[in-house]
């Protein structure tokens, strides 16, 4: 990472500098500090909509089979009024409120007060205390790594209690994906709400905090950087990976639970969806440290975006190839089910290689061998806000030659393969390559946008260098 580091005076701290040649403050790289209107305008759009499009999309398998179209078809021809709708949409439950608390509080106790002990006897894995990036203020949190032991627990738990203790059944998450609705979101909007409180009142590092003045910008994107309660209670990391990533399978195995007490067995585009979305979720959690030095965690503040997201928009979107195949059980053939499936695979293998060059490049600052070769790269060098010099590397070699976001390309290849599982019979399972193809697309953009503030004219080196961003020749 930082081999070198210069102290900057004071006065030399307080003023906009020419760094790298282009033109740039000194704490300009991380988030916006002024918002334009057309920022606003999506950020607003998104408070609004965003929990409206979950709804839409739940009720519509609800009560349409999963259809986007007929809800709309009913509405705009009266045969339907949005009463009718909603009168139909199950209430929350007192039983909702409780599965969901009890779910939240054993998270919260497997992150806070189990200790990790994978590391221990899992060749490979790192796991307990870590190191975050360093912060624009310069700060390096430390975090206990144990999301994958969390995962672990969980999962011995749901398949004894599935296959031998019965307190449940595992068609729990399922039948009560409705009123569950609800409480993420009470859940999503406490947490978002209180974050925004903190970074007024209360802020963990107040250095890290960010305000731009704009009321739905600061709730949105977040004021605080690491909000944190306590020393290792970390909300990115918790909202992210526990309630979060955690249920993703848990939700798929509810899923094909479902799908077994309806029709008496599991199709194979459910068990490939079950398979696939699994490996990535267990890739997210071995690489849970990884995870501490990627955009969400490095760069990205902590408001609704991130609290409301990881509690309402992962758990609900992410999962909607097992919930239509509830709806309409497809049995693939089995040349399009190997296809399908070494499409996820072999996306999964970018993906996962692409983040493992990045990973292995910067912690060895660049003393390392890949596809069998010393690296390529380019010296680049950035100032924190307290105008220490810092020097980095940008690596333009392995697939990090080929484009500059060819991970992003494996995520993408991965997620078509989730959704192609369904068929073609309806639109709804094809959100997830639709959002995720603009959520990485515009993640690029942005990410570009931050690194040239932070890099200046050395990012354009490297952009001369490594031409595209995620198809070679093509974009
Ligand atoms: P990256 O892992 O690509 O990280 C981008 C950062 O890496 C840049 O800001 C820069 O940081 C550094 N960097 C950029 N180019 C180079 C280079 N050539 N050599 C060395 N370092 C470089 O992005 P993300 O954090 O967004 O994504 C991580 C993974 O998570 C991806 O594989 C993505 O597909 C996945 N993802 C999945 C999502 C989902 O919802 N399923 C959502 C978002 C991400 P620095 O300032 O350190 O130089």
């Amino acid at each position: 990472m930082a081999a070198h580091q210069e102290k900057k005076t004071p006065g030399e701290r307080n003023h906009k500098s020419t760094q790298n040649g282009s033109q740039t403050s000194q704490v300009q790289w991380g988030r916006a500090w002024e918002v334009d209107w057309f920022s606003l305008a999506s950020i607003i759009f998104l408070l609004v909509f965003a929990p409206l499009i979950v709804y839409y999309f739940i009720m519509s398998c609800d009560q349409y089979q999963c259809s986007l179209i007929d809800p709309l078809v009913d509405l705009l021809t009266g045969k339907k009024h949005l009463s009718d709708i909603w009168n139909k949409t199950p209430a929350l439950t007192y039983r909702a409120a409780g599965i969901y608390t009890l779910w939240v509080a054993f998270q919260v106790v497997l992150y806070v007060f189990v200790p990790d002990f994978c590391h221990k006897f899992l060749p490979g894995y790192v796991g307990g205390v870590q190191e975050g990036a360093i912060t624009p203020a310069g700060v390096v949190n430390k975090y206990e790594i144990n999301g994958l032991q969390a995962w672990i627990i969980t999962h011995v738990l749901w398949f004894a209690n599935a296959y031998y203790f019965h307190f449940f059944s595992p068609t729990i998450i399922f039948d009560n994906w409705i009123p569950l609705l609800w409480c993420a979101n009470i859940l999503g909007y406490i947490v978002s709400t209180f974050a925004m409180i903190k970074g007024y009142f209360f802020p963990t590092n107040a250095t890290d905090c960010k305000f731009t003045g704009n009321f739905f910008y600061d709730y949105m994107m977040g004021i605080e950087f690491n909000p944190r309660i306590g020393k290792w209670f970390d909300f990115k990391l918790f909202f992210n990976g526990r309630p979060g990533i955690v249920a993703w399978t848990l939700i798929n195995l509810s899923y094909a639970a479902k799908q077994q007490e309806l029709y008496g067995q599991v199709t194979n585009s459910m068990f490939l969806v079950n398979v696939l979305q699994g490996i990535y979720v267990l890739d997210f959690f071995w690489n849970e440290a990884w995870y501490l030095k990627t955009i969400d965690i490095c760069h990205d503040h902590f408001g609704w975006y991130l609290g409301w997201g990881d509690c309402v928009w992962l758990p609900y979107l992410y999962t909607l190839q097992g919930l239509y195949l509830v709806y309409h059980p497809v049995e693939l053939g089995t040349a399009n089910a190997i296809g399908i499936c070494m499409l996820g695979l072999i996306g999964y293998y970018i993906f996962r290689v692409t983040n493992h060059q990045k990973d292995l490049f910067r912690r060895t600052n660049g003393n390392c061998k890949i596809w069998g070769k010393k690296p390529e790269y380019i010296e680049c060098s950035y100032m924190s806000v307290d105008g220490t010099k810092h020097y980095s590397k940008l690596m333009t070699s392995g697939f990090w030659g080929w484009a500059r976001h060819f991970n992003y390309t494996g995520d993408l290849m991965g997620s078509l393969a989730y959704c192609l599982t369904c068929g073609f019979d309806h639109i709804l399972p094809y959100f997830y390559i639709v959002y995720m193809t603009i959520l990485l697309t515009h993640r690029c953009i942005r990410d570009e946008h931050r690194c040239f503030s932070k890099y200046g004219k050395d990012w354009k080196r490297y952009t001369a260098a490594v031409p595209y961003r995620l198809i070679p020749g093509i974009f």
